[in-house]
């Protein structure tokens, strides 16, 4: 096997910038004797209320139980009721749907748009005029916002509950204002908005966190209570809820990183605008490029008819790359009961994407050279 030259992504390469910082606020909660909840928490909340724009932040466990809380939420609240219809994209990562599943709610599949990878206002609506759908959850997926007026107006006129799905666009912004106007940062474009800070994510954790953010202070009381074994006030519980609050070790870690989010995906900007610049293959599909704010490339992905060959292709020659995703979830075995959904937009990119590296163990020296690897591909 040749050596691996491009590696896809090594996470101590990631946080090596910020690691003296790192140490030392982990130094800072061991020496605090506060374990649960606390100051670093409380810091977290407060700045991801600065960067979204949105009134209440809560730090969770994880991107999944984000999601799991925020519906769980809408139903304890009575605005959501078992079985009802939550709109979801048919190529996003299966934790958006095993938090509908989860709760007793109906994903509604909708394949994307082929251009964007993401739902479209039409889209949704020919899935509105089929199925008696109560929620969209949008998903910006590979960091491209997946919001603008079209689906802004749809969700208005429908009385459509908007969840974003966040894990993978932290810090982008949307072409027009979220349903609360405003911020046009994502986690304030809809009601309630998930993150993830999975330690691959823009903004990684050194293990598992996540957070919810929302401008409606019942929603996040609720979200809040069922984080804390659905407690209000201490041994009092008004809900049968879960143990799913953030960590004060990994709220400190995000609390050094946080701060640094522009640069992070501004980096990530540089690379997807040297790839965009240097791939010129006509094997090769390259993802719509825009050179805003509207993406922050969470992943590059291109399109090739003859994927699994480029991959090989590429690894013989020292560029390491990922699938995101090999297997469209209504192929999952869990999820047999929708294999027999229409959704060839969800199989074709399950057969035919490929993820380029895309982080900062990628210089643009490197993102240069292995556009031009790209380009070799069957070239005599
Ligand atoms: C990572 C991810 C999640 C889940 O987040 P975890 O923190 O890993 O639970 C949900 N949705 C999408 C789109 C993701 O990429």
């Amino acid at each position: 096997m040749t050596e691996i030259r491009y590696p896809f992504l090594d996470l101590a390469t990631v946080n090596a910038p910020y690691l003296s910082e790192i140490k030392a606020a982990l130094e800072r909660v061991a020496d605090s004797g506060r374990y649960v909840g606390g100051d670093e928490v409380t810091r977290f909340e407060n700045n991801l209320k600065n960067l979204t724009g949105a009134s209440c932040a809560i730090g969770v466990s994880n991107g999944l139980d984000a999601l799991r809380m925020i519906l769980r939420g809408y139903m304890e609240l009575g605005r959501l009721h078992p079985g009802d219809g939550v709109i979801v994209p048919s190529n996003t990562y299966i934790a958006s749907v095993l938090a509908i599943t989860d709760c007793g709610l109906s994903p509604v599949f909708v394949d994307p748009s082929i251009d964007s990878l993401n739902l479209t206002a039409d889209g949704v609506a020919r899935a509105l005029a089929e199925n008696n759908a109560k929620a969209l959850m949008t998903v910006h997926l590979y960091g491209r916002v997946a919001w603008d007026a079209d689906l802004k107006q749809l969700a208005v006129d429908n009385g459509l509950i908007v969840i974003e799905d966040n894990a993978q666009a932290i810090g982008a912004v949307a072409p027009v204002e979220g349903m609360k106007g405003g911020s046009r940062v994502t986690g304030a474009l809809g009601h309630a908005a998930a993150f993830s800070f999975y330690p691959t994510k823009n903004i990684g954790a050194l293990g598992d966190a996540g957070a919810v953010t929302t401008s409606d202070s019942e929603l996040a009381a609720a979200v809040r209570a069922l984080a804390n074994y659905g407690s209000d006030t201490r041994y009092h519980n008004i809900y049968r809820g879960w143990n799913c609050r953030l960590d004060p070790v990994q709220a400190a870690v995000l609390n050094v990183k946080l701060p640094h989010l522009s640069i992070e995906n501004g980096y990530r900007r540089g690379i997807a605008a040297t790839y965009d610049g240097e791939i010129a293959n006509p094997l090769v599909i390259k993802p719509a490029f825009v050179d805003s704010d509207i993406m922050v490339w969470h992943q590059y992905v291109v399109m090739t008819s003859r994927r699994d060959e480029l991959q090989r292709y590429l690894r013989a020659n020292g560029v390491a790359t990922d699938i995101h995703y090999p297997t469209p979830i209504h192929r999952q075995p869990c999820y047999e009961a929708y294999s027999g959904l229409p959704l060839p937009i969800a199989d074709k990119i399950s057969r035919e994407a490929l993820s380029l590296p895309v982080s900062r163990c990628t210089s643009i020296d490197d993102a240069r050279a292995i556009a031009h690897i790209v380009n070799e591909f069957h070239r005599p």
